[in-house]
């Protein structure tokens, strides 16, 4: 029976699993993503990472299939280049090659919101559907898309829904514009904004639940926390971005007209299915086809969707090319 890894790299953990051929998970692993050093690091955690989930599957790396990997930034033949919220990751890294000699045995690599998309399409909240958008609420908000049962990549750079204009001249975006839905609705953003406010003067636990947990930021867990002990503050940070959401979300759909929204990405699943239906609201007054709206899920999968979606990259070898 073929075993599958899959590698899920984002900018505060990396988590890997082995899958069987029925994508079941035989092993999991995670592990914090490096805050200092450079992409030598990070592919050296991946590794880790992935020989702990094999060790769990109790299967050695080499005897894989292959190795799947869902990666931030701009992925060509098996190279991340520009993955920002990665440590030292300005320029190119070859991680398909490295891994491959570390491990044994094949290695694919692809955009990491792209393939969490793929995953939900294939197994899990958006099985129902041919046509839909996953939008993964985290530390940025980002976007992937399903067209008539493909992915659509477009020339490489489909899917920042993150960066939807939801107000013009509005707050500044680590992406250097302005105005887009990520300025509000992204973890680091919000986080950025809380920090002003305070400074202003507003009342807010956040921080001292941040200490507490001896965190470095706030984390989806601080950010629910602080919701659930009633946190003003919090609270209406979190409304303006479920707005955000909703107007950016609501705006895609008027374009695309899709069957389903999935919404992922650590906040999205921590918030889950209260908030996937808040956004569902804030999106109608947006929706030009507002008689039937698109429907909302939380994706089915979780955490471990990513990874899984990055498994499934060694199964599309054996399909005709669905994306770029
Ligand atoms: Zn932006």
């Amino acid at each position: 029976m073929a075993l599958h890894g899959g590698i899920d790299l984002g900018g505060t953990k990396i988590q890997a699993v082995v899958v069987d051929e029925d994508h079941s998970v035989l092993g999991s692993a995670r592990r914090p993503t490096p805050t200092s050093g450079g992409p030598a690091d990070v592919v050296k955690e991946m590794e880790v990472a992935l020989r702990d989930a094999a060790k769990a599957a109790e299967v050695e790396p080499a005897a894989l299939a292959g190795v799947g990997v869902g990666s931030p930034g701009v992925i060509g033949d098996g190279s991340v280049s520009g993955a920002g919220n990665l440590p030292g990751w300005e320029g190119t890294f070859a991680v398909a090659p490295t891994l491959e000699a570390a491990l044994g045995c094949q290695v694919r690599v692809d955009n990491d919101v792209q393939v969490a998309t793929d995953a939900e399409f294939k197994l899990g909240a958006g099985r129902i559907y041919s046509s839909l958008l996953g939008v993964f609420w985290g530390t940025g908000v980002g976007g992937g898309l399903i067209l008539d049962g493909r992915a659509w990549t477009g020339l490489g750079g489909a899917g920042e829904i993150g960066h939807m204009v939801v107000k013009m001249g509005g707050a500044r975006c680590t992406c250097g514009r302005v105005g887009c839905m990520e300025a509000y609705a992204g973890r680091a953003a919000m986080e950025r904004h809380a920090r002003k406010l305070q400074q202003e003067g507003r009342k807010t636990d956040l921080f001292k639940l941040m200490e507490q947990r001896e965190r470095t930021r706030l984390t989806s867990g601080i950010w629910t926390r602080a919701l659930d002990n009633g946190d003003e503050m919090a609270t209406d940070i979190i409304d303006r971005a479920v707005r955000a959401l909703g107007a950016g979300i609501a705006s895609a759909c008027n374009l695309l007209d899709v069957e389903g929204v999935i919404i992922g990405g650590g906040l999205g699943i921590r918030l889950g299915h209260p908030y996937a239906k808040r956004i569902a609201a804030e999106m109608l007054p947006h929706l030009f086809a507002d008689s039937r709206p698109p429907h909302v899920h939380v994706a089915a999968l979780g955490d471990l969707g990513g990874a899984i979606g990055a498994a499934l990259l060694l199964e599309r070898d054996r399909e005709p090319a669905a994306s770029g």
